[in-house]
């Protein structure tokens, strides 16, 4: 029975390492199969994980259309018994349904991957179709860590340095809103509290040179 299954996991979970494991044990046991991605941090047309691996993949558009990208091949004799599809939160809703009809119809094995939520902790377009269609969706093991020694569960964005909650859902490239952007993972209590790892630097330094002060004036 073929399925739809969401793998879902914050940055640094190793969900694109997962991706290409995947394609690899069905390749390996002579299944075909389609990779797709969306913005991978490595460029287009590729997914790419934070360990090294690499792997050439068809980079997903707007228009791109799931099922007619699966009964093309089909109709052209090519196999197609699996679809890896990474970045999958930066994939639209309708997007979503057209693998679920895939796997319903045309009997195709779909293993999605994905960031939940996005930095303002609301969940992406892509995550909430497939966690409402998915057939069981897992919650990748490999645990991101918050500065704190915690299960990060949350990403953040910040711009230049700075953590920010409100901007674009998707930012291509790298600086956005006057700044450089990044991402950090953290613990839902240190994302609710906009508490960096910077940030929970620059505080704890706060108490240190007051004691210094105090101990200078004696
Ligand atoms: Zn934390």
């Amino acid at each position: 029975m073929s399925e739809l299954v969401f793998f879902s996991g914050t940055m640094d979970s190793g969900k694109s390492t997962l991706a290409l494991q995947t394609a690899h044990n069905h390749a390996a046991r002579g299944r075909d199969g389609l990779l797709f991605t969306r913005q991978d941090r490595a460029g287009r047309a590729v997914i790419s994980s934070r360990l090294g691996l690499e792997q050439p993949a068809l980079e997903v558009e707007d228009d791109t259309d799931f099922w007619g990208e699966v009964i093309g091949r089909r109709l052209h004799g090519e196999p197609v018994d699996y679809v890896v599809a990474d970045e999958a939160q930066f994939y639209t809703a309708v997007q979503v349904e057209q693998l679920a009809r895939v796997v319903d119809e045309l009997g195709v094995d779909v293993y999605a991957f994905g960031i939940t939520t996005d930095f303002r902790a609301r969940l992406f377009p892509g995550s909430a179709r497939l966690v409402e269609l998915a057939d069981r969706v897992e919650v990748l093991q490999v645990k991101s860590l918050c500065w704190c020694g915690a299960r990060a569960t949350h990403q953040a964005r910040t711009v230049d340095g700075e953590m920010v909650v409100e901007g674009e859902q998707v930012v291509i490239g790298d600086t956005a809103q006057g700044g450089k952007i990044a991402y950090e993972v953290l613990c839902r209590r240190h994302h609710m509290r906009h508490m960096t790892q910077a940030a929970a630097r620059a505080q704890s330094r706060v108490p240190q040179t007051l004691e210094a002060a105090v101990e200078d004036r004696s």
